[in-house]
């Protein structure tokens, strides 16, 4: 009775499925179903390959194997030693998860679903399974998700905040380009990929929500941060005569994002007619020097010094006015 080589009972979930005994005797019956394909490994190369179908094999089919086989342990010599390893080409469904960031370190989470199949066994055998040392299902599968997740963790870290959520649908697209080009290179075709869940921290979903409504450049977004973390600093130390309260945050970060016009007092500017905050000592726009605010007055009645019209007394020598 000749030795039955064959992968009983694959689930449909399977990826691969080593034959548990290395012992090959020739005239050993292969067979390779459907979605199937055997390959003969030995000494960390992948030989000769068979697609479905009943195989003798004999030193006619595996040419490859006989080569070397001829070289070390003399021709024809039974049983000789060699894996056979069954890979399934079906579609496999495979998760992904990790921790991600972007161009500004934001931090990323994400997950989704990806899609495969073996295209190559013979490269999938020597690259995984024989090159990573991974012959169940749930060690390539882990392998696989490790390779993805590093891949993602790349591919994301080459856009900013807002284009990762704005443009998701070309992030992913990318993200699905440069995987599939890394999974051919390991035998895998990448059928699809999908981005199910991402997310940041509560940090920088507020920074997303101001860069998403257009209401503030990064460069404000990152002002408003500065000035919450000094409100946050000047809260914790004790003593502090400022509270979280005194700090002014600027009106366009006000949680309610209305634009109102801000509360502080403006002041015409003489050369531009600009508006500008009462306190400058410069016009912002143009740069002329604003003078301060002259309040009128007149000259005391008895010493001649200059008072504020409004005064009752003179500050100088007690006139009464
Ligand atoms: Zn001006
Ligand atoms: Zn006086």
């Amino acid at each position: 009775m000749p030795q039955i080589i064959e992968w009983k009972n694959p689930r449909s979930e399977d990826i691969v499925w080593k034959y548990p005994d290395e012992d090959i005797t020739w005239g050993a019956q292969l067979i390779v179903r459907e979605f199937e394909a055997a390959v003969f490994f030995r000494d960390g190369k992948a030989y000769d390959i068979f697609g479905p179908g009943r195989h003798t094999i004999t030193t006619l089919n595996v040419p490859l194997l006989t080569g070397i086989l001829r070289r070390i342990a003399g021709f024809g010599e039974t049983p000789f030693k060699a894996m056979v390893i069954f890979v399934s080409t079906r579609v496999v469904a495979g998760k992904y998860g990790t921790r991600a960031q972007t161009t500004e370190l934001a931090p990323l989470q994400v997950h989704g679903s990806f899609w495969f199949k073996v295209e190559n066994p013979q490269l999938f055998v020597n690259e995984v399974v024989g090159g990573q040392n991974v012959y169940t299902t749930s060690d390539v599968n882990s392998y696989l998700r490790g390779f993805l997740n590093e891949k993602i963790i790349d591919e994301l870290s080459r856009y900013d905040l807002l284009t990762v959520f704005t443009k998701l649908d070309e992030t992913s697209l990318a993200t699905k380009t440069a995987i599939l080009d890394a999974f051919r290179r390991i035998g895998l075709d990448l059928t699809d990929l999908r981005f199910e869940g991402i997310d940041t921290t509560p940090k920088y979903r507020e920074r997303l929500f101001w860069l998403r409504t257009g209401r503030a450049t990064p460069g404000e977004v990152l002002r408003m941060e500065t000035v919450k973390e000094a409100a946050k600093e000047l809260g914790k130390s004790s003593g502090a005569g400022l509270g979280t309260g005194m700090v002014l945050i600027p009106q366009i970060m006000t949680p309610t994002g209305v634009a109102s016009a801000p509360a502080a007092a403006l002041l015409i500017c003489p050369k531009c007619s600009g508006k500008i905050p009462a306190t400058s000592k410069f016009c912002p726009d143009c740069g002329t020097k604003i003078a301060a605010p002259s309040a009128e007055t007149k000259n005391c009645s008895k010493c001649g010094h200059a008072v504020l019209v409004t005064a009752k007394f003179c500050p100088e020598c007690g006139q009464k006015l």
